[in-house]
């Protein structure tokens, strides 16, 4: 949309603020019933928040039975999205997930798997070595594998939906950075380009939401993390590869924040994805200046490969940066304004948002229209930080 100085463009049902995949997918949903507008600070694509990249695991075992529920219609979801742009951006890998047979996230993957009679192998250690003989399972370690789970090719799905709502008469408006957002019954937000006028606005603003949140006197318990994405070479080209069908892996280590998990080598040939679920705070705006902090996890990583994934080379080849936005339950938010009901708010997806995407929309699109959500949002609600939201109000 060319811009205009000083004009105030009321045309718009809906404003949808960030276009990362999350916004997106509201915006995609948002524009077969209303007239929305989908605005980014950056132009289109870019690589600073936190669904670029080529890859993303796509899986039906969880640790909350929920998200397991919502996955059901997410790969429906994905399936439609496919067909209606004739596109390919699911491939099945299966998951293996590996951890102590004692440890309660891995008793919970299992059991929510065989409770959703979600098509699932395990396997005796010898069967493990006889199928996986690139893995040195440690001998404390059980392995079960969720046939469900593949690779969504992400940069590919947020280019697809974003053209899909253009092509379903969306209007995206990038390089237009959000600089103030006035609640009313019509909001007003103004942009480094012009300001807009809307009967609802939906905040998926991702690492950047708590500044956003400001202008609204409002803050969440949101934690923003620098992520390093590491490529490591296989010393056998294609030992790890999505051609010999290798899978995606979930290794659990006894605290959340120190799984590692991992995707066949395919984007970069020769190199397999294995990444650290966590990583060190950084503001999104500054993300590559203290780039020296993230060599511990690094490190952990590489120590990690040389003990249970021989054929990696234990030096990353290729590092990129990426961003989570973590709550304090890894659960995500989405939810109305406490004091706005036309303002909805999706945030802290904790990284583990993208394959939830097509839900998320979904629903986050329902609360804009003033529907009753497909889902229970209860574990998404804001009110459950009650002690550490801080309404500057
Ligand atoms: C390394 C990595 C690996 C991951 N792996 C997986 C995985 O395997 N499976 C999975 O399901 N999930 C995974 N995730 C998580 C998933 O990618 C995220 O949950 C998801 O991308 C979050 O999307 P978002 O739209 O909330 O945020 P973002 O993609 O960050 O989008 C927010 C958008 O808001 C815009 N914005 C912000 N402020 C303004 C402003 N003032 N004005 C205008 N625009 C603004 C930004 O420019 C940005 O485009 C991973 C994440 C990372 C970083």
């Amino acid at each position: 949309m060319a811009a205009e100085s000083n004009a105030v463009y009321s045309n718009f049902d809906t404003i949808v603020l960030g276009a990362g995949i999350q916004g997106s997918f509201t915006a995609y949903h948002l524009c077969k019933n209303s007239k929305t507008v989908l605005i980014d600070q950056f132009t289109l694509p870019h690589s600073r928040g936190s669904s670029h990249g080529q890859t993303r695991v796509i899986r039906k075992s969880y640790f909350k039975d929920y998200y397991t529920q919502m996955m059901t219609e997410c790969y429906q979801l994905w399936k439609e999205l496919e067909v209606e742009a004739n596109v390919e951006l699911f491939r099945q890998t299966g998951m293996l997930v590996l951890g102590k047979e004692g440890n309660p996230e891995f008793q919970t993957m299992k059991s929510t798997l065989v409770e959703n009679e979600i098509s699932m192998e395990s396997f005796t250690s010898e069967e493990f070595s006889r199928r996986f003989p690139a893995v040195n399972l440690p001998e404390e370690l059980s392995a079960i594998f969720d046939k469900s789970a593949g690779i969504l090719y992400a940069d590919r799905a947020l280019k697809t939906v974003q053209d899909l709502f253009q092509r379903f008469g969306g209007t995206i408006c990038d390089g237009e950075k959000v600089v103030d957002i006035q609640p009313g019954s019509l909001v007003t937000v103004t942009t480094t380009a012009r300001i807009y006028r809307a009967k609802s606005l939906v905040i998926t603003a991702g690492p950047w939401t708590n500044k956003l949140l400001n202008h609204l006197r409002l803050q969440l318990p949101l934690k923003t993390l620098r992520i390093v994405v590491c490529y490591w070479k296989e010393k056998v080209p294609g030992t790890y590869g999505i051609r010999k069908s290798f899978p995606c892996f979930l290794r659990i280590f006894d605290s959340v924040e120190h799984h590692i998990y991992g995707l066949p080598s395919n984007e970069y040939p020769g190199l397999m994805k294995v990444c650290y679920h966590s990583g060190s705070d950084a503001d999104p705006d500054e993300r590559d200046i203290m780039f020296q902090d993230s060599l511990e996890d690094v490190n952990l990583l590489s120590n990690f490969l040389s003990r249970e994934f021989p054929g990696l080379d234990p030096k990353p080849a290729i590092i990129e940066s990426c961003m989570y936005t973590m709550t304090p339950d890894q659960d995500f938010i989405l939810d109305h304004h406490p004091e706005h009901n036309n303002i909805i708010i999706g945030a802290g997806f904790s990284g583990h948002g993208f394959k939830l995407a097509p839900v998320v929309g979904k629903v986050l699109c329902e609360l804009s229209a003033g529907k009753e959500p497909s889902y229970d949002l209860s574990p998404f609600k804001m009110c459950r930080f009650q002690s550490n939201l801080k309404s500057l109000l």
